[in-house]
């Protein structure tokens, strides 16, 4: 897997830093939002390392339909799939992307409101 050295989300990958992991499967891994925004806060990685969403979805060799799967499966184990919950991918620094290591934020066990802000 395409990692890089000084990445947050690669080093968890890694099992380098560690993380309150929840889900994990041959090419992703799911852990728990260190500053949770909802009762369920989960993040879900790509093991190899894209900057964003459209980088990863570029690539077009699976990777997006396994994150979003594990998402789902998140949702699922979390109790959250029949109630309603909502994925995030934050795209780029103005729209508050903080980590540039593709990751979806699966978010629930509360009422949503929309837009975000
Ligand atoms: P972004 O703003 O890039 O979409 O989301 C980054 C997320 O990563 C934030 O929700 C933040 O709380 C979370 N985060 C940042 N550092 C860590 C960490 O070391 N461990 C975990 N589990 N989450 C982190």
């Amino acid at each position: 897997m395409r990692r890089v050295t000084d990445c947050l989300f690669c080093k968890i990958v890694a099992k380098e830093i560690p993380a309150d992991i929840v889900l994990e499967t041959d090419r992703a891994l799911a852990f728990r939002d260190i500053n949770p925004q909802a009762p369920t806060h989960v993040l879900v990685v790509p093991k190899e390392h894209f900057r964003d969403a459209a980088a990863m979805a570029q690539a077009d060799d699976g990777w997006a339909d396994e994150v979003l799967k594990a998402g789902h499966a998140v949702a699922e184990q979390e109790g959250i799939a029949e109630s309603g919950y909502r994925f995030v991918f934050n795209t780029g620094a103005a729209a508050g992307q903080a980590v540039f290591h593709v990751h979806l934020h699966v978010l629930g066990g509360r009422d949503l409101t929309w837009p975000p802000g």
